[in-house]
């Protein structure tokens, strides 16, 4: 590996790492091994990015110490100039880059935006006309009596998201989440068939059950989404759209996504994690036009406490660097690999959700090579391949077992694999997959849990993902030794 020991960057992290084996070496020592897991696996979680080093190391800093609940400008602490200034960037650049009213910068994760986006949706819909009806400016004000009471005023709780297993995530109604105790949830899926969503199948359930919140946005869907036809059903039952695009925020800030694609300008409210294809800092931001906007910024005290400045700081970096040319061609790249990625497999016989994709994922249907989705997750790890299982659309084996391998092109794009690599991946998934059986069951029968990989085809997929990485270094500018 072309490894550059005094380069900026790798003084930069071989200090910091340093001073950190100062105080527990075994930190420093994980830190360093993580990095070098990084670089040798052969990593497709359609979830994971690799941030640059200037986002890892905006985080690594004094903000970290800094309380700052409020707003920008409006704190309840002393002293917040300088996160005023950050958090003041990363929302000038979300704004930007996303063509939005309105960003607030400080959810923590994808998870607390979107508990920040039910409650602003929620605080807007009693305050508007409920609230002049009881007598009351904000929702903060309300007592149990009146929640109550307005609550059966409304008598509309309602949520209508994607389901799980159709590509939907557990924020998004799923029982076990909160979101699926707040609301009363009903979910859309996609067409049996086709494995595409299935418009008029949710026009019909949102006429019916008028829902005041529809949630549009998915983890593993491999196809796009028109959120114009989505906020066209929206308004026809006075529902809120809410487009939780924490998967391919990327895709809409490198313009792969526009016109009916882009969420942005057909959304209410748009949530996102920052750390995805987007490529910044683990974490959350909100969007949202301008009737919401002071709403979304009670974000705390309502669901937030102080924010993360040091990874507002990181997210100001990460949305300047999405603003840039390069960001955009990278974007198209994620697309384009994940074609070819898809391409290389459906020609190796694999069957794929919808049979294809559109976007930077690729839902592998592992039941044909008469394994479970664990067992094929199990199995491409044994070979150097980091997948994760995924339910498919009305999944036999459920949550745990799947029958799914949901891979992503974003990391492997920052990387800088192409096309002709992803063909080749193709060709090493599926060689892993055919070369891999159920294991038997102690009681008889197969397992769902346990299989048996070839050991000549682990070894050899293993050496080759191997040397097609060395080919592509990741942080070339970083070397810790
Ligand atoms: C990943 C994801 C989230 C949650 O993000 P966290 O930062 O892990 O809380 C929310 N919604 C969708 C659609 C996601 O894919």
């Amino acid at each position: 590996m072309a490894a550059e020991p005094y380069s900026t960057e790798s003084i930069a992290f071989r200090s910091a790492l340093d001073v950190i084996r100062g105080v527990e070496p075994r930190v420093a020592d994980a830190i360093s091994a993580e990095l070098a897991d990084q670089r040798e696996m052969l990593k497709l979680i359609a979830s994971e990015n690799y941030a640059s080093p200037a986002v890892l190391l905006a985080m690594g800093n004094w903000f970290s110490d800094k309380y700052a609940e409020g707003t920008i400008g409006r704190r309840f602490y002393a002293g917040c100039r300088n996160v005023d200034t950050v958090e003041a960037l990363a929302a000038e650049h979300a704004r930007n880059v996303f063509g939005a009213a309105h960003a607030y910068a400080q959810p923590h994760s994808g998870i607390d935006a979107n508990l920040v986006a039910f409650w602003a949706v929620l605080s807007q819909r009693v305050e508007t006309p409920g609230l002049a009806r009881a007598g009351v400016r904000q929702v903060n004000d309300l007592s149990e009596q009146d929640w109550a009471q307005l609550r059966a005023e409304f008598g509309n709780q309602r949520m209508l998201g994607m389901s799980l297993d159709a590509g939907g995530h557990l924020t998004h109604g799923f029982r076990p989440n909160i979101s699926g105790k707040m609301f009363d949830q009903r979910s859309y899926g996609t067409d049996p068939e086709t494995g595409l969503l299935d418009y008029e199948a949710l026009r019909a359930t949102a006429r019916e059950f008028r829902p005041l919140i529809i949630v549009a946005g998915y983890s593993a869907y491999p196809r796009l989404v028109n959120f114009r036809i989505m906020r066209e059903i929206a308004d026809e039952v006075g529902a809120t759209l809410m487009v939780d695009m924490a998967h391919f925020a990327g895709l809409v800030a490198g313009k792969v996504l526009t016109g009916d694609f882009d969420p942005v300008p057909h959304a209410n409210i748009v949530t996102t994690t920052t750390h995805k294809s987007l490529r910044g800092p683990r974490g959350g931001m909100v969007l949202c036009d301008d009737s919401l906007a002071e709403h979304v910024d009670r974000g705390c005290p309502m669901v937030l406490g102080g924010p993360l400045p040091h990874v507002m700081a990181a997210k100001a970096v990460a949305l300047a660097e999405a603003s840039r040319p390069e960001f955009g061609a990278y974007a198209h790249r994620i697309v384009d690999n994940a074609r070819a990625l898809a391409d290389g497999l459906l020609s190796r016989g694999a069957k794929l959700v919808t049979g294809g994709t559109d976007n930077h994922l690729v839902l592998i249907d592992v039941s044909g090579y008469g394994l479970t989705g664990r067992q094929a997750e199990a199995a491409l790890l044994d070979a150097g391949i980091v997948t994760n299982r995924n339910s498919v659309p009305q999944d036999p084996n459920g949550a745990w077992y799947t029958s799914g391998i949901r891979i992503g092109t974003p990391a492997l794009t920052t990387r800088g694999l192409g096309v002709q690599e992803m063909d080749e991946i193709g060709g090493l998934i599926h060689a892993v997959l055919s070369g891999t059986t159920a294991a038997a069951a102690p009681k008889g029968g197969l397992s769902k849990a346990h299989h048996v990989l070839d050991p000549a085809v682990a070894d050899q997929v293993a050496k080759r993902a191997s040397d097609l990485l060395a080919g592509f270094p990741l942080y070339p500018g970083i070397d810790l030794s």
